[in-house]
C-alpha cells in the first residue's frame, strides 16, 4: 500500500534545504506554543511549523472526522484518539495542502498565516503518557551487560532469546527534550565489602533508545497479534532513558530497575509517524532459536534509522560518542506489542514503549556509557582533553536520528538534556 504523503516525488511550496530532516515526506506531529498562542498541535516542515488549529479553523479538515478543538490541546492524545486511519488521512491532507501542486492562491495565503518559523515557537512534551514500558531488546546490549556483571560464558539469561524482556517504567518522570535532569541521589555501594551509603549517583548514564507511542489498543483480556501490531502504533521518537548504574547495581535484584531508572527519561518533541517510516522498513536480525508462534511475524518489521549520541560540556564542543542503528534490535516493535498484550494486558492511547538500549555490533556503536567506556576501563576522550566514564554535572547529552534513501531524508530532530548537580 502506497501512502500518498510518502511519495518521494512530492515537492512543497514551503522552502527548505535539500538535506532537511523535515521534508514534505516526513510531517511529524508535536505540541507547540508561541508568545501569544496557547498550546496546540503542529506539523513540522523544513524550519516551519504548520499550526493545525488554524488550518482546521480555515475549514481544511471539515470533511475529516476531527474537531477543531482536537488541535488546541496541550497533548496529541485527543487527535490520536481517532486512530490510525484517521491520522493517515489527516497526514495525507496536510501533505496535499503543502504540496507544490496546490496552486490555489487563497489556500496558500491562509496556509502562510498558519506557518510559523521554528525560532518563534516553544515545544513541549507531545503526549500525555498513561503508562511507560521499557524493553531490553538489543542482543548486543544485553550480552555486553551480562559479560560485565555476570558471566561472560553465559552472558544472556536463559529467557532472553525467548521473551522480549521488559519492565513497567514510570510515566510521571518522562520529560521533553531541553528539560534539564538533576543528578539522582540514592543508595550506592562503592565498596563491595562494606555497607551501602546514601550519596549522589557517581555513575549517571544515558541509554540510547527509541520510543513508540500507541493508539488505543484492545479491551482488557484481549491480545494484539504481530500482524495487527503496527495498526496500533502512532509513531516514534528519540528516547534517552537516563540511568544511575551504581544505584541500579545495588537495587535491581530481585525485582528489577526502580530508582536507578525512574528519575528521568527524555523524549524528542516531534513524533514521526510509523506511516512516514514505511519506506525505511527493513529485515530483522535472524532469530535463533525459532520463537513461539505468537511472536512469529511476516514482512519487514525493523526500521533502518541511523542514530548518534554526542556529549557537550560547557567549555568543550560536542563529541560524538556513539553511532548505532534501530535496525540492530533483536526484538521488533510488533513482537514487543504482541508480547505485552498476549496475557490480556491492555494498552491505551498515549502509552509509551521504550526499545531498550540500542547497541550495535562494534564498540563505537554501543548505546550507553557503561558499554562505551566498558565499566570505566576505557574512558572516552573529549576534545578539551578531559575524559568521560559516565556523565558529569553540566554535560549535555544529545541524541539524533534519521532515515535516508532515494535522496529522501526523514529525521527526528534531537533529544537534548543537560545533567545538573544533585540537589
Ligand atoms: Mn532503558
Amino acid at each position: 500500500m502506497q501512502i500518498p504523503a510518502n511519495n518521494p516525488a512530492l515537492q512543497s511550496w514551503v522552502p527548505y534545504a535539500t538535506d532537511t530532516e523535515f521534508p514534505i515526506q516526513n510531517l511529524p506531529f508535536g505540541i507547540f506554543e508561541t508568545q501569544t498562542s496557547s498550546k496546540r498541535v503542529g506539523v513540522r516542515i523544513g524550519d516551519f511549523v504548520l499550526d493545525l488549529f488554524q488550518i482546521s479553523n480555515f475549514g481544511y479538515f471539515s470533511d475529516l472526522c476531527f474537531s477543531t478543538q482536537d488541535f488546541e490541546q496541550p497533548f496529541l492524545n485527543p487527535m490520536m484518539r481517532h486512530g490510525k486511519l484517521a491520522i493517515r488521512e489527516l497526514r495525507n491532507r496536510i501533505s496535499a495542502l503543502l504540496s507544490k501542486d496546490n496552486n490555489s492562491f487563497q489556500i496558500r495565503k491562509n496556509e502562510h498565516q498558519a506557518l510559523i518559523p521554528i525560532t518563534e515557537i516553544q515545544m513541549s512534551l507531545p503526549v500525555q503518557i498513561g503508562d511507560y514500558t521499557d524493553f531490553y531488546s538489543s542482543k548486543e546490549h544485553a550480552t555486553n551487560v551480562g559479560v560485565m556483571f555476570r558471566d561472560p560464558a553465559n552472558a544472556l539469561l536463559p529467557n532472553w532469546l525467548w521473551i522480549p524482556v521488559g519492565y513497567h517504567g514510570r510515566a510521571s518522570s518522562v520529560i521533553a527534550s531541553e528539560h534539564p535532569v538533576v543528578r539522582p541521589k540514592g543508595q550506592i555501594k562503592p565498596d563491595d565489602n562494606a555497607a551501602p551509603i546514601f550519596a549522589p549517583s557517581r555513575q549517571v548514564d544515558f541509554e540510547l533508545e527509541m520510543g513508540f507511542v500507541t493508539f488505543d489498543g484492545k479491551a482488557l483480556g484481549e491480545s494484539i497479534s504481530t500482524s495487527e501490531a503496527e495498526e496500533f502504533i502512532f509513531g516514534l521518537c528519540l528516547f534517552n532513558d537516563w540511568s544511575a548504574r551504581d544505584i541500579q547495581k545495588w537495587e535491581y535484584v530481585p525485582l528489577g530497575p526502580f530508582l536507578a531508572k525512574n528519575f528521568a527519561s527524555s523524549m524528542s518533541c516531534w513524533i514521526v509517524t510509523l506511516d512516514a517510516l514505511q519506506p525505511f522498513a527493513c529485515a530483522t536480525p535472524t532469530q535463533d532459536p525459532e520463537v513461539l508462534s505468537y511472536l512469529k511475524f511476516e514482512g519487514n518489521k525493523s526500521y533502518d534509522i541511523q542514530l548518534e549520541v554526542a556529549i557537550e560540556a560547557p567549555a568543550c564542543k560536542e563529541q560524538v560518542v556513539s553511532r548505532s542503528n534501530f535496525k540492530y534490535m533483536y526484538w521488533n516493535m510488533s513482537q514487543q506489542l504482541a508480547h505485552h498484550t498476549v496475557n490480556g494486558c491492555n494498552v491505551r492511547c498515549g502509552d509509551l514503549m521504550g526499545s531498550g538500549t540500542i547497541s550495535g555490533p562494534t564498540p563505537d556503536s554501543y548505546g550507553s556509557m557503561l558499554e562505551l567506556a566498558w565499566k570505566g576501563t576505557k574512558p572516552i576522550q573529549m576534545p578539551d582533553g578531559s575524559e568521560r566514564r559516565f556523565i558529569q554535572d553540566y554535560d549535555t547529552v544529545i541524541m539524533r536520528g534519521h532515515c535516508e534513501n532515494n535522496g529522501i531524508k526523514i529525521g527526528f530532530g534531537e533529544v537534548k538534556s543537560q545533567l545538573l548537580p544533585a540537589n
